[in-house]
């Protein structure tokens, strides 16, 4: 499986990190091995002394598509979820600076968390998901999926242009304002609604 990660999705995201808005989504991917272990905690790596969580919506792929219309896309998962795309930004910001890749500061072990799956039918509209995360029981981002810049379904038609979605890739669907960086000892919680999706610890 794959995972594939939407970046600038949120304008006050945007913002925050004094980005320029993008005229198509911005996309990149994490390999497998990047999926932080069930019940395991977070170790910040040794390579970055700034690792910032992003909560993202998350979207699991049910059907093998390729040029999927925005129309369809629906019928292409049914399970919704929350996770961390952990972000080592000292090191992307010298990489982005530099016009490189940003894998090594956003693909690396343990820098995806995905928690608990929805099933679609329990979700009244995806276009109105509303999710946070909280940081030592303090909400620390916050966001609805109505302020995305591009909704899942067109989202779907954009990365299906590019790479066959198969059974079981992930889509990371963008963060909305309020990253930050972790330390020892944090604990983060995600939640849709009222429902806790993750919790970890930060080592
Ligand atoms: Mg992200």
């Amino acid at each position: 499986m794959k995972i594939i990660c939407i970046g600038r999705n949120y304008t006050k995201h945007i913002e925050e990190l004094e980005n320029e808005k993008p005229t198509d989504p911005v996309v990149f991917m994490k390999p497998d091995t990047a999926i932080l272990l069930k019940k395991q905690p977070f170790f910040i790596p040794d390579f970055s002394g700034d690792v910032h969580h992003e909560v993202e919506v998350l979207v699991k792929i049910n059907k093998v598509g390729k040029y999927i219309d925005r129309k369809f896309a629906h019928k292409y998962y049914d399970q919704i979820g929350l996770g961390i795309d952990f972000t080592a930004r000292d090191m992307q910001s010298k990489l982005k600076e530099k016009g490189l890749p940003w894998e090594k500061a956003k693909a690396f072990d343990g820098s995806a968390v995905v928690g608990k799956w929805l099933p679609k039918e329990k979700i009244n509209d995806v276009n109105n998901i509303e999710f946070r995360l909280l940081k030592n029981d303090e909400i620390v981002q916050e966001g609805n999926t109505s302020h995305m810049l591009w909704k899942i379904d067109e989202l779907i038609e954009y990365v299906s242009k590019y790479f066959t979605l198969k059974i079981g890739d992930i889509i990371f669907t963008g963060t909305p304002a309020g990253v930050g960086k972790v330390i020892a000892n944090d604990r983060l919680k995600g939640f849709i609604d009222n429902e806790e999706l993750f919790s970890i610890t930060i080592k």
